[in-house]
């Protein structure tokens, strides 16, 4: 069989080779770091984690990111299965040590007796003889072949704003202001309510850290950048706070479920919150607080943090323009380019966002891909799945092609409407309002996994 190139080994084209290995397919995959570095990257890893180490919520009964994770564990995703060997401590959400999941991830391909890894930047539109490509690049897709892919699809290039926040070291947080507690308690998959490092902040010292974050010193963007939008879903901390006092206060600094362990008769008025990012847990990642403020003031402003006094910081926060396609006009419901079927494009390139994501739409390339190689025809997962519902979202199930598209984090707005919600709880009690939004949540989420089973069941017989 020939091989499938893929190009880019991060989320999407590390899954996208693991699904094609596994269903009996050679992969070459061409990563450039080890030869050539991106602005955010920071190791040779395949799938490097550029910013926080959460994959979000694990939850698969009312939240659709929990969905996408639990579809991709019944399809033997490595991003998802990795991901759980190598988890820390974050509440419901599912967070990694950063540095044990990549090199886990990197031995795994490395091993594969399907996979060969090349360490090259691929600068131009792959040659004819490389007749099944996935360009999984991801949004710092090197400038060389950015422009090439430009050039063949004739589209203006698309783009947006993506930010990192910083990461803390514990030893120089002060506990004696910072607690661990999470949220409502609410237990972890190992029944851990202490997830999280607290910092509290009275009303005065949240005036005076807004005022510092709207005076500091922000990078500044490059005139051919001005019109360029952010990821409303990462938007930078001091961006939030122009938008207005109290936006932080009901955004990632909110106070609710947490008592001060200090003061416990203290209600603070907001509250900075730091989650695990490495497994020794000495590394802690300030949760939210992307930002494009400069070094300088990023250190002298988060530590105005009580607790944050004296912080130590293991890496500071920073902002990247993220590319990607229009991908309703320019792709199918296979990932192929129309113009060009032999490219598939996969992961936030097509204008998913998010780790998780990038990696779903890696293992559908991926599977696609090695369907094709073997003579067989796989049918798309429906949009009642959360891997389907991201299909349709970027393949324009839902738009005029050409209309304004704009990357986006799964959620249930993008799956069909559900049928069937109950009007009453399992007491005969009416359900009103929020537990009514519950429902239906539940009742997207059962019918997802139902027919990812049925469709891991058909295509699974089609393709082996
Ligand atoms: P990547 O994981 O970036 O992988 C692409 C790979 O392609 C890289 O390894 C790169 O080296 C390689 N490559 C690029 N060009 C070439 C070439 N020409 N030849 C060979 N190899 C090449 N998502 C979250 O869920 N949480 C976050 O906190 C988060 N923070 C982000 C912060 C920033 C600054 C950015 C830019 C994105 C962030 N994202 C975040 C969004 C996104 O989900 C991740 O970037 C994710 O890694 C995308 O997966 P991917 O496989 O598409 O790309």
């Amino acid at each position: 069989i020939e091989p499938i190139h893929i190009v880019g080994g991060g989320m999407a084209g590390s899954e996208a080779a693991w699904q094609a290995a596994n269903l009996g397919v050679p992969v070459i995959l061409h990563e450039m770091r080890g030869v050539k570095g991106t602005h955010a990257h920071k190791t040779d890893h395949l799938a490097e984690l550029v910013c926080s180490n959460s994959f979000r919520s694990d939850d698969h009964e009312g939240n659709a990111v929990g969905v996408l994770h639990e579809e991709m564990r019944r399809l033997n995703g490595l991003i998802i299965t990795t991901a759980a060997d190598h988890q820390v401590p974050a509440g419901s959400a599912l967070a990694v040590d950063r540095d044990g999941f990549s090199a886990a991830i990197t031995k795994k391909l490395e091993s594969h007796p399907n996979i060969t890894i090349v360490r090259e930047e691929v600068e131009t539109i792959p040659p004819e003889d490389w007749s099944s490509v996935i360009i999984a690049t991801g949004p710092l897709t090197s400038e060389a072949l950015a422009h090439a892919i430009g050039e063949l699809t004739g589209e203006e290039d698309l783009a947006f704003f993506d930010a990192i926040a910083p990461i803390v070291q514990l030893d120089s947080v002060d506990m004696t202001k910072a607690w661990r507690q999470s949220r409502y308690d609410k237990p972890g998959p190992h029944g851990d309510t202490a997830a999280y490092i607290n910092c509290p902040m009275d009303e005065d010292q949240y005036n005076a850290f807004i005022d510092a974050l709207l005076a500091g010193d922000k990078t500044e963007f490059k005139d051919w950048e001005k019109d360029t939008p952010y990821f409303e879903g990462c938007l930078p901390i001091e961006v939030m706070a122009e938008r207005g006092r109290e936006t932080l206060r009901y955004g990632p600094m909110k106070p609710i479920g947490l008592t001060n362990a200090h003061q416990p008769d203290v209600k603070a008025h907001a509250v900075v919150q730091l989650r695990q990012d490495n497994a020794l847990g000495t590394l802690w990642n300030m949760v939210g607080f992307q930002t494009k403020l400069k070094y300088g003031a990023q250190t002298e402003i988060f530590r105005m943090i009580p607790g944050l006094e004296n912080a130590v910081f293991s890496r500071l926060g920073g902002i990247h323009r993220n590319t990607f396609i229009n991908s309703p006009k320019l792709i199918d419901n296979q990932l192929r380019l129309k113009k060009m079927p032999r490219l598939r494009f996969a992961g936030q390139v097509t204008g998913v966002e998010g780790y998780v994501e990038s990696a779903s739409m890696g293992l559908l390339a991926g599977r696609f891909a090695a369907a094709e190689r073997l003579g067989k025809d796989l049918t798309p997962p429906p949009p009642t799945t959360a891997l389907g519902a991201l299909l349709t979202h970027i393949t324009g199930g839902h738009l005029e092609a050409g209309g304004t598209f704009q990357p986006m984090n799964v959620n249930f707005g993008l799956f069909p409407p559900a049928e069937n919600v109950p009007n009453k709880d399992e007491n005969g009690k009416r359900i009103r309002g929020k537990e009514k939004g519950r429902a239906r949540k539940r009742v997207m989420a059962q019918r997802a996994l139902a027919d990812i089973k049925a469709w891991k069941a058909a295509t699974e017989a089609e393709t082996v």
